[in-house]
């Protein structure tokens, strides 16, 4: 038996697609942690997109949050 390194729960490795996690949800709580690290990094903007696209963003993102 492995422990889970999301929760530390004790892992059954046979038969286990998640391993070395307990669960999908371990797996993806821990993936999600890397990722939110990696864009926790300061600076630059994430995209550089060209004026057009950017404006259908914009209008994308106003109607989303008035919904
Ligand atoms: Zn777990």
């Amino acid at each position: 038996m492995k422990k889970c390194p999301t929760c530390n729960k004790q892992v059954e490795w046979q038969d286990n697609p998640f391993r070395p996690f307990c669960s999908e949800r371990c797996k993806l709580l821990d993936l999600g942690k890397w990722v939110s690290e990696e864009y926790r990094v300061p600076g630059k903007p994430v995209r550089e997109d060209p004026v057009e696209n950017d404006e259908e963003q914009g209008a994308l993102e106003s109607s989303s949050s008035e919904f």
